[in-house]
């Protein structure tokens, strides 16, 4: 057949082209002679070391260049969840995460059943930074055969009481076994209505900044577990007393996702015009709302809400309050903008603090400090790369 019209030679040489890529590829799998060699595979190549990309270098590398194959993908990588379409306008939203023994947490002082708990809260809450609501987890396990199964028994305990507090059912999983410490991943499922779902690339210019609940917490209770840990070290007869940390202790251990926040939205007609949760700390979060968006934005360190015990404790650690809230992260709060027209109804609903306000692309991203400065905000959340102990 003669083809006559452009997309169709166009069409007909990318398929070629496609198709000669795959022969290549699978060349080189089917040509390989393997080697061995005293420098490990991942060590003996020059090039970018991981910890000066850091993660999201790291993620941007390697899915660039990713073609989506299927009509169905509506969003792939890059927002808290992916968004796939089922059927005519419903969705579904799927989100992975994992957690390592030494990178994420520390079996000396984190219960197993509060991790448990911990994971599922983790994966739950992107799916409600799509403004969508969780249905469905999965639990996949690695864990060395040194373990008593009653450990993985309480660990259990947690993410089942997770489930049924956030009504969603664990619907399988994988179990392997490690050799360097607990591995656990939690991916979580939802759907939603197409119209519903919100991202993070849709903040405009006068849209109001806003965040749920209060920030910073959950990274001092991390900073007294350590300090006790530290203690215990020295002197193992002393046990800690966290009594009057209570609340911090619980932001860090058994943090909440904001599913009642996304059921009163949808009840009081409120829509973000884009969403992001708060787990890396609020500037690292804020940023990929403005890059994502392409906009700028200016954040008032007075409103951004901290609780009273949290400034307390961070001014006896010698941190300034509003650098807990920025970079600690695991907050698991809700990050959003909003039209300016909702205004009434924000001001009426519960736990939610306006903070800023998005600028055009070519204001920065900035802090207004109490002292009336503008700061820029840089992203300093967890870079698990350099919190990585691990060897080589
Ligand atoms: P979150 O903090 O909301 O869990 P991340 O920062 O972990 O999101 O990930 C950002 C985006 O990158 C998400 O869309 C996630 O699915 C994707 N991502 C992370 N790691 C990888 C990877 N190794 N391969 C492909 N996509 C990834
Ligand atoms: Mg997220």
């Amino acid at each position: 057949m003669i083809l006559t019209r452009t997309s169709e030679v166009s069409s007909a040489a990318s398929i070629l082209l496609a198709e000669q890529k795959d022969k290549d590829a699978k060349k080189s799998f089917i040509n390989y002679q393997p080697t061995i060699s005293y420098t490990k595979k991942h060590m003996s190549k020059k090039g970018t070391l991981i910890q000066d990309i850091g993660e999201f270098g790291l993620i941007d590398r390697l899915t660039k260049g990713l073609t989506l194959q299927s009509a169905r993908t509506l969003r792939g990588v890059g927002d808290d969840a992916a968004v796939i379409r089922v059927k005519d306008n419903t969705c579904m939203l799927v989100t992975t995460d994992m957690l390592l023994e030494g990178v994420h947490f520390d079996l000396m002082y984190a219960p197993l059943k509060h991790l448990g708990y911990k994971s599922v809260v983790a994966s739950l809450s992107d799916v409600c930074a799509m403004n969508a609501l969780p249905e469905h987890i999965t639990a996949s396990i690695a864990i060395s055969s040194k373990f008593y199964a009653e450990a993985i028994d309480e660990l259990y305990d947690g993410i089942k009481q997770a489930c049924s507090y956030y009504h969603v059912d664990l619907v399988g999983g994988d179990t392997t076994s490690s050799t360097k410490g607990l591995v656990i991943s939690i991916s979580a499922m939802g759907v939603e209505q197409k119209n519903h779902i919100v991202y993070r690339n849709s903040a405009k210019p006068g849209d109001l900044i806003c965040v749920t609940g209060d920030l910073g917490a959950a990274y001092l209770g991390l900073l007294l577990l350590e300090r006790e840990k530290a203690i215990f070290l020295e002197n193992p007869a002393i046990q800690p007393d966290l009594k009057n940390h209570q609340y911090l202790v619980q932001r860090q251990l058994k943090p909440e996702a904001r599913t009642d926040m996304i059921k009163l939205w949808r009840q009081e007609g409120f829509k973000p015009t884009s969403m992001i949760d708060v787990s890396d700390g609020l500037a690292s979060d804020l940023l990929h709302i403005c890059t994502q968006s392409q906009v700028g934005a200016v954040i008032e360190e007075d409103l951004v809400p901290i609780k009273e015990e949290t400034k307390l404790l961070a001014l006896d650690f010698k941190i300034a309050p509003i650098t807990c809230a920025l970079s600690g992260g695991e907050d698991y709060e809700l990050l959003f903008t909003a039209d300016p027209k909702d205004l009434e109804k924000i001001k009426y609903l519960p736990d939610i603090s306006i903070i800023g306000e998005v600028l055009p692309e070519e204001k920065g991203v900035h802090l207004q400090t109490s002292g009336k400065k503008q700061v820029p905000i840089i992203a300093q959340g967890w870079n698990h790369f350099n919190r990585d102990k691990t060897e080589q």
